[in-house]
């Protein structure tokens, strides 16, 4: 869904109408994805988990050698201003910054540049998303990215192709695998449960180190639930009890349907659901 006209979009220190902001063409974020991103969830108004977003951005920049001009407070004010002009109250919200505007050249290295900054809402469901009740169905497909997933460029073109097959194909979405291991979800982190064991593929640059994963493994050690970091063959998804995936904006999705084939009896199962509870409860419990 396009946002409404009247939404405010940050670029570059302003604050534009949707329709009148605008980067140049020469910029490396159009011309090279030469660029990084950030999408924090706004519930109730407030960002969630901002501070973990941007010390992943600042991760991010500092990989590709990209400046930043600005501090985590910089930021936050940016997108509480956002919010509260364009009345957002669930949905997310979106941070880009590129190497900037240069002529179009393979090598950066020649003039230090000024980095192009972008941030806007989007209106979306979160807390009442269909499908963390009923669970999404999806495919497995070759991870045909490049070989840093960890860092969070929007060089997506991977990723959005993996996601429009699987509407195609008439699911929800696509896992990414590679070797015979399952690396993540097109735009998620992938977790199995299994005899009581909660399995997620370990840190690596072949997957994005989640906030959402993160927030996860340490909301459950903090309720006592063990979650295991590790390499995750196919057969092992294949034979899993229960599956979830999760990110900024669907927090904890389960997963009932792999290949055409259901997960544990295709009903979303007991783990998943008292996950989904542990999250956002102490989600709630810090948003800013
Ligand atoms: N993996 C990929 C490839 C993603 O694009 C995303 C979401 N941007 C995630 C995992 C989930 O990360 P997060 O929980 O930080 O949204």
């Amino acid at each position: 869904m396009l946002e409404k006209d009247n939404q405010k979009v940050y670029v570059n220190g302003e604050f534009y109408s949707k329709n009148e902001a605008s980067i140049s063409v020469f910029d490396r974020g159009f011309l090279f994805s030469d660029s990084v991103y950030e999408v924090s969830a706004v519930i109730e108004g407030k960002l969630v988990d901002w501070k973990e977003h941007f010390a992943r951005l600042i991760r991010s920049l500092t990989h590709l050698g990209i400046v930043n001009n600005f501090q985590e407070e910089d930021f936050y004010q940016i997108q509480k201003k956002l919010i509260k002009e364009n009345e957002l109250k669930e949905g997310l919200c979106y941070v880009q910054v590129t190497r900037g505007v240069a002529e179009r050249d393979f090598n950066f290295t020649k003039k230090s540049l000024l980095p192009t900054v972008v941030v806007f809402t989007q209106e979306k469901k979160i807390l009442n998303n269909p499908a963390s009740k009923v669970g999404i169905k999806i495919i497995t497909v070759p991870d045909d990215r490049w070989r840093r997933r960890d860092i969070k460029t929007t060089q997506l073109l991977a990723q959005s192709l993996a996601k429009t097959h699987a509407v195609q194909k008439g699911v929800d979405d696509s896992l990414l695998v590679q070797g015979g291991f399952i690396n993540e979800g097109s735009s998620s982190n992938a977790f199995i449960i299994k005899y009581g064991r909660i399995i997620t593929p370990n840190l690596s640059s072949d997957i994005l180190g989640g906030i959402t994963r993160s927030s996860v493994i340490k909301f459950c050690q903090i309720n006592n639930i063990k979650i295991e970091e590790q390499k995750i063959k196919i057969n092992h998804l294949m034979n899993a009890q229960e599956v979830f995936l999760t990110s900024s904006t669907g927090f904890v999705l389960p997963v009932i349907e792999i290949d055409g084939r259901l997960v544990g009896n295709g009903l979303v199962g007991g783990m998943v659901k008292e996950i989904q509870r542990i999250y956002l409860e102490q989600i709630k419990a810090k948003l800013s």
